[in-house]
């Protein structure tokens, strides 16, 4: 989500006659888009601001700004705390950046360019709720990429109890599915052939909207893009994914056969401490449903370690399960009080030491599952949709989203390459191209 907030708020500026450049000595305006999931993320945002500190001392011209989860409806503390910020912009707003921009930088554009880059225009919504995830905005995911990212819907109703961001980016709002097609319409005249819809519960597209859409009916109409070759959705939640969508995701050809299903915990007290909806079975019980409608499907899944009052036991069920479901990947973090949430008024009474232990224990295990898993692929033809090059060779991924590498001189950006896989690791594949 965060991406694709930092790519419009990249196409904002560059509807101003910015350019992006190669490194933060060269630029004259910096945005940071900042995640407020963790502790350690907003660590990681004041520790990069703390070294532009020192540029904006010798450059008083250079506009600063913070964005995303990091900025609350109150910014008093924020601007105390970091007065050589110039702007605050709170996630999917960008307008006071742009004015600023115009402001101190008369050669850059216009009010007609501020007008047709503001919010709307490129993506954003107009918000109006009034609460309140990090990285630095980058060039990588620029107008020649093949594959983009698509908010679908925003904000999250679902509060669980370890959880910012329903309190930072609001309540639940759909985008119009007619206004999604035309997006995706627009990327792939300007060279996107994957998407990926957006949104914190995918599964709860439309129920907002007139006529109410859901997932299954959005990704009908996208998959009917031509030109498009790939969709994909992120992220479900086990208690919103229903039959229709299994069905659709198995019969629609461009809809990819991957499915990230956060399950958080593996143990029944803890998932209702987390207020997350369902019971461990339950979540079982879906996880056996999609690869049975979905053959080939890659299942993927996020976990907190650590929770307020999560025993070894407790632990030990989540270590278990992952054993049992052996998940493509697994998206593993230390539990982190989070100002505001119902769990941060409980104990966190795991220690850090013990937290590490449990993360450290999950990540050797899912390395051991991954690989294992990617053995299945060797000296099979997988489709790759490439998006690049690193090192002198080809990058993409699967329809199961792994990631491959391999060598040819022949141009294939955007382009499908049929490749057989002759190394295969937990992360990365490597193989030769054979069309
Ligand atoms: N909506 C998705 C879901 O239902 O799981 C996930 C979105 S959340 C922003 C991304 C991931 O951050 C979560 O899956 C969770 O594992 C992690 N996360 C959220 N709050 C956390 C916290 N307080 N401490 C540690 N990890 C957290
Ligand atoms: Fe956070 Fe839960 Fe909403 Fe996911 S579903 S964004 S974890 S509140």
């Amino acid at each position: 989500m965060n991406k694709a907030d930092s790519e419009r708020i990249a196409n904002a500026l560059e509807g101003l006659g910015l350019v992006p450049v190669e490194n933060k000595e060269a630029a004259d305006v910096i945005v940071i888009n900042s995640c407020s999931v963790r502790q350690s993320a907003e660590e990681r945002v004041l520790s990069r601001l703390g070294a532009l500190k020192t540029i904006k001392k010798e450059r008083s011209d250079l506009v600063v700004a913070l964005a995303g989860c990091m900025v609350g409806s109150n910014t008093s503390d924020l601007r105390q705390k970091l007065p050589f910020v110039d702007v605050f912009l709170k996630p999917l707003e960008v307008d006071d950046l742009l004015r600023l921009v115009l402001d101190r930088k008369p050669g850059v554009g216009d009010a007609a360019a501020l007008a047709s880059s503001s919010t709307s225009e490129v993506g954003f919504e107009k918000v109006e709720h009034g609460e309140e995830c990090g990285e630095e905005m980058s060039p990588q995911n620029d107008e020649l990429s093949p594959v983009r990212w698509v908010p679908i819907i925003y904000g999250c109703d679902n509060f669980c109890s370890y959880c910012i961001v329903p309190f930072r980016r609001g309540r639940e709002r759909s985008r119009p599915p007619q206004e999604i097609v035309e997006e995706v319409r627009r990327l792939v005249a300007s060279g996107a052939r994957e998407v990926t819809l957006l949104g914190q519960n995918v599964d709860s597209y439309g129920h907002d909207l007139a006529d109410r859409p859901d997932l299954g009916d959005l990704l009908e109409l996208v998959n009917g893009v031509a030109g498009l070759h790939r969709v994909r959705f992120l992220t479900s939640h086990p208690k919103d994914m229903s039959e229709k969508l299994i069905d659709t995701v198995a019969r629609l050809p461009k809809v990819c056969e991957y499915v990230n299903l956060p399950v958080q915990s593996g143990d029944d007290g803890i998932l209702r401490a987390m207020k997350r909806g369902y019971a461990v079975d339950e979540y079982r019980a879906l996880a056996n449903r999609i690869r049975r409608g979905i053959p080939n499907v890659s299942l993927t899944t996020d976990l907190i370690v650590g929770f307020p009052g999560e025993t070894r036991e407790q632990f030990e069920n989540s270590y278990r399960l992952l054993e049992e479901l052996r998940f493509d990947v697994v998206h593993v973090a230390a539990y982190s009080p989070r100002p505001g949430t119902a769990a941060a008024r409980l104990a966190d009474d795991v220690p850090p030491e013990e937290k590490k232990r449990r993360l450290q224990q999950v990540e050797a295990l899912q390395e051991r599952i991954a690989a294992e898993n990617a053995k299945a692929m060797l000296d099979t033809i997988v489709e790759v949709l490439v998006e690049g090059k690193k090192k002198g060779k080809w990058q993409g991924r699967t329809r199961t989203n792994k990631l491959v590498f391999f060598k040819d001189d022949r141009p294939w950006l955007g382009k499908l390459a049929s490749v057989r896989v002759d190394k295969a690791s937990a992360w990365s594949s490597q193989g030769t191209v054979i069309n």
